[in-house]
């Protein structure tokens, strides 16, 4: 060594002028000095190019540190190439962020994969449990109904009464079948277009005209926007917005809805706001998990399907929803649509 800095000595556990006069030999193990004679000559007998390593060596210490190093031949005098000119930055701590970053990235990826396989599975599971449940059921369903037509009045009045509640079960079984059957085919035939939202709400907004006009409904909405999206989808998450809207409305109030857009960042945010009988915060993820539901049958109908389905086709578009509620005033529910350009896809 013939000039040594402190950052150099330090690694040495010295101090320079305990290095200056000493080589490599007396610090490293003998495969390290090895390694080191044959890049030095390997630089020196370059000319004057430059060399750039990464190398690993044992510090004072012993421990094995990785440094990002380069090597240019040291010419004395103009002249004879003597020795060499190294500079180190010791990235150890570096190496060891990137190390764990690319193993947590894998794990990530790897805990994604398995989280997808699942998702297939319990999709099939669905769509074949509901699937073959209905053929049993369609049998059970007919025979209650030939049983009540062709026996009522032949039993007491407690056998009547427990026909009815057969009949109503087995009908109510057939409805929840349909719509597990429904959502596990969410997306299924899927296919990715320009759709008009404007077009998509007319239609919605026909379809239901019956419900809207009995409860003296007021919808207001915003100019939609054209989409990139799955059409048959958008309009059944329409069509569960605007129905529950209308269907949890509050006694003697006329229901009213708003719908705006908005653009935020890269996404159409869309808002539907209700001045209904809203929803207590604690249920405020609850209620789109399938079938959970605030309410009993006879108060307000449903499965508890809807918002389920709303969900599913909101993080179909890669989107998502939301909702913030105030009981006795009312709910918006809030979904957003990611804004992809033409030549990106929804995977
Ligand atoms: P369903 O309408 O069949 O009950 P949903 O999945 O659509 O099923 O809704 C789940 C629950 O969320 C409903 O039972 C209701 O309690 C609550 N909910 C949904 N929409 C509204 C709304 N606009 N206002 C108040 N409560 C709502």
């Amino acid at each position: 060594f013939l000039l040594v800095n402190e950052a150099l000595a330090k690694a040495y556990g010295s101090v320079p002028g305990n290095l200056v006069g000493k080589s490599d030999a007396d610090f490293h193990f003998k495969e390290e000095v090895e390694y080191f004679r044959q890049v030095e000559l390997k630089v020196i007998n370059s000319g004057n190019i430059e060399y750039n390593i990464e190398e690993n060596i044992t510090d004072s210490s012993g421990n094995t540190r990785i440094l990002s190093t380069t090597k240019i031949p040291y010419i004395s005098h103009g002249v004879d190439t003597t020795g060499l000119l190294g500079i180190s930055i010791d990235i150890t701590e570096r190496k060891k962020g990137e190390e764990t970053l690319r193993k947590s990235e894998m794990n990530l990826e790897i805990k994604n994969m398995e989280l997808e396989q699942k998702n297939v599975e319990l999709e099939q599971f669905a769509y074949i449990a509901s699937h073959d449940l209905q053929e049993p059921l369609r049998t059970t369903s007919s025979f209650v109904k030939l049983l009540q037509k062709q026996y009522h009045g032949r039993f007491d009045e407690k056998a009547d009464l427990y026909f009815t509640y057969l009949l109503e079960a087995s009908e109510r079984m057939k409805e929840l079948i349909k719509n597990l059957l429904e959502y596990s085919q969410i997306g299924n035939k899927k296919e990715l277009k320009k759709v008009d939202c404007k077009e998509i709400l007319y239609d919605v907004l026909t379809d239901l005209g019956m419900a809207i006009k009995e409860a003296e409904a007021n919808i207001e909405y915003d100019q939609l926007p054209v989409i990139e999206g799955y059409a048959t989808e958008l309009k059944q998450l329409f069509q569960n917005l605007i129905t529950n809207a209308i269907k949890f409305r509050k006694k003697e109030t006329q229901p009213k809805l708003k719908i705006t857009i908005q653009k935020i960042e890269n996404a159409w945010q869309f808002s539907f706001q209700d001045n209904g009988i809203g929803i207590p915060e604690k249920f405020n993820e609850k209620i789109f998990v399938i079938f959970q539901r605030l309410h009993n049958r006879t108060e307000y109908e449903g499965s508890g399907i809807g918002l389920s389905h709303c969900k599913k086709i909101v993080e179909l578009h890669k989107g998502k929803i939301w909702v913030k509620s105030s009981p006795g005033e009312g709910s918006t529910f809030y979904f957003t649509i990611p804004i992809i350009n033409n030549h990106e896809q929804i995977k």
